[in-house]
């Protein structure tokens, strides 16, 4: 079976979320299932030097943009033992970021029409093609309309992931009715139309043959009116359509026995942990003590990740004995709100703000809890990447976090973490209270860490699920 991936970011090339996780490992992961997998990007200037040193071009198109035809180089690179394509074009990907342009729209519409321009260059076709999140939704879209009858188009399947439902390229609809050259009959309640906007999430919700997303349980909250974004109503139309298929991590990238990034290597010895946690405790100046319990966070800091239930609780939560990292960039009112609490905090709370790929792994593999009380989450790859390293979660029950972190039982010995439901800073209080006595007794600490160990989250049974998601479709 030959599978491309369409998307707006991969690890190792580009990362700003856990997007780029899952488009990084599940390729390698169906590629152990006997699949093909290519996965194409746009050739952003943050891509590594090496990589993009090492891309040749393979082929060059052009891509009609309303009025406008634009440049297409077609790179190809092999990354790890995946067949990376890059899309390239300058103007619109040699940018210092990767979003957060005025030109959004034209941006990802130029890379959905040279995807779908590219197949044609490259000849072969693939069976199914895989696109992600509202960068990619314009894909569907068009293979339904202006590809479909196309030679060598009409086989070929998509599939279409949420990654996050709150993302989903709203645009006027005239900007996209220019971009893309079409009539009035696109912008129909059943195709892009929305709220008297466009919408690309859209195109691909209505037009792609299956749907999925990332976890079981916001697979079945996207289809209320509480976290469906406005689209529920569309869902809940393709609900027969959706599959809930729960992320993994690629446990090679992420293991604390080999990660070059720690000051210790280490399975299970929670002593070895902690001289990890001493030796962050010196890097950012906190107070060295091994003793103290660690509670990390990384994140992008958004409303979404329930900084608000932080923000109420943090002068509460800092009268404990413990000590606080904070990883993370985003919202500047969020980075206030924490850098106000620094002055009076500085023995017990540390700060990043930015991207650190290297001190993420330092503060999973340091602290001792981990805390992501998010509002919604479709998935969440920091619980599992924390859990790897041996870390406990603190969790709201929404989403994949649900799915993934089961509360500790203290008298049936089960859970690997702390979980609370109502979205409010006491319950949240309460649940990190009730994790900190906890951690306060050898015997059930070890005990919930060695639950938490008991499952490492890699990518198998979940890509055996797309892979038969894959064959309904091809068959
Ligand atoms: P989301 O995709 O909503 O941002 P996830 O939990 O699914 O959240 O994935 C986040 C990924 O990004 C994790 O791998 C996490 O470690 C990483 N990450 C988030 N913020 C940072 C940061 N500031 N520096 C390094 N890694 C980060």
């Amino acid at each position: 079976m030959r599978v491309m991936f369409a998307a707006s970011e991969a690890m190792p090339l580009v990362k700003t979320g856990g997007l780029a996780d899952v488009v990084g490992a599940l390729p390698k992961a169906l590629a152990k299932l006997g699949a093909e997998v290519t996965v194409v990007l746009p050739k952003y200037e943050t891509i590594p030097q090496e990589i993009a040193e090492a891309a040749k071009t393979i082929a060059v198109t052009e891509v009609q943009l309303g009025w406008r035809r634009q440049y297409c180089g077609i790179q190809e690179v092999v990354v790890d033992g995946v067949r990376f394509l890059l899309i390239d074009n300058e103007f619109y990907f040699k940018r210092g970021q990767l979003y957060g342009y005025g030109d959004e729209a034209e941006r990802f519409v130029f890379f959905s029409v040279a995807v779908l321009e590219m197949l044609d260059k490259l000849g072969r076709m693939p069976d199914i093609l895989h696109c992600h999140d509202w960068q990619t939704g314009i894909i569907p879209f068009l293979l339904k309309t202006r590809y479909a009858n196309r030679p060598g188009y009409r086989n070929i399947r998509t599939v279409y992931t949420i990654h996050n439902l709150q993302y989903q390229g709203v645009f006027s609809r005239e900007l996209l009715q220019e971009l893309l050259t079409t009539g009035d009959d696109s912008f129909t309640e059943d195709s892009l139309e929305f709220y008297g906007a466009a919408s690309c999430m859209k195109g691909g919700l209505r037009f792609a043959d299956k749907l999925s997303t990332v976890s079981f349980t916001y697979a079945r909250e996207i289809q209320s009116e509480e976290y469906g974004e406005k689209l529920d109503g569309v869902i809940r139309q393709r609900s027969h359509d959706l599959w809930g298929i729960l992320n993994g991590i690629d446990t090679e990238v992420y293991n604390p026995m080999t990660d070059p990034n720690l000051a210790v290597n280490y399975r299970d010895s929670l002593e070895k942990k902690r001289r990890n946690k001493l030796a962050l405790q010196r890097e950012l100046g906190l107070p060295e003590d091994a003793g103290v319990p660690l509670i990390g966070i990384v994140s992008r800091l958004t409303q979404q990740k329930g900084f608000d239930l932080i923000a109420e609780a943090l002068s509460e939560l800092l009268k404990e004995r413990i000590q606080l990292v904070v990883l993370g960039s985003g919202e500047p009112g969020i980075e206030d709100m924490l850098r106000g609490a620094l002055p009076a905090n500085r023995d017990k709370m540390a700060i990043w703000f930015g991207f650190n790929e290297g001190l993420a792994r330092r503060i999973y593999a340091a602290s001792d809890l981990y805390l992501m009380p998010s509002r919604f989450e479709p998935c969440g790859l920091s619980q599992l990447i924390a859990l790897r390293y041996r870390s406990v979660p603190i969790v709201r029950e929404t989403g994949g976090l649900k799915d993934t972190v089961a509360p500790y039982n203290e008298y049936t010995g089960t859970g690997n973490g702390f979980t609370f439901g109502p979205p409010t800073a006491h319950d949240m209080l309460y649940t990190i209270r009730r994790a900190l006595s906890f951690y306060g007794d050898a015997e059930h600490w070890e005990r919930i860490v060695a639950n938490g160990a008991k499952n490492d989250y890699g990518w198998e049974s979940s890509a055996e699920l797309y892979c038969k998601l894959y064959r309904e479709l091809v068959s």
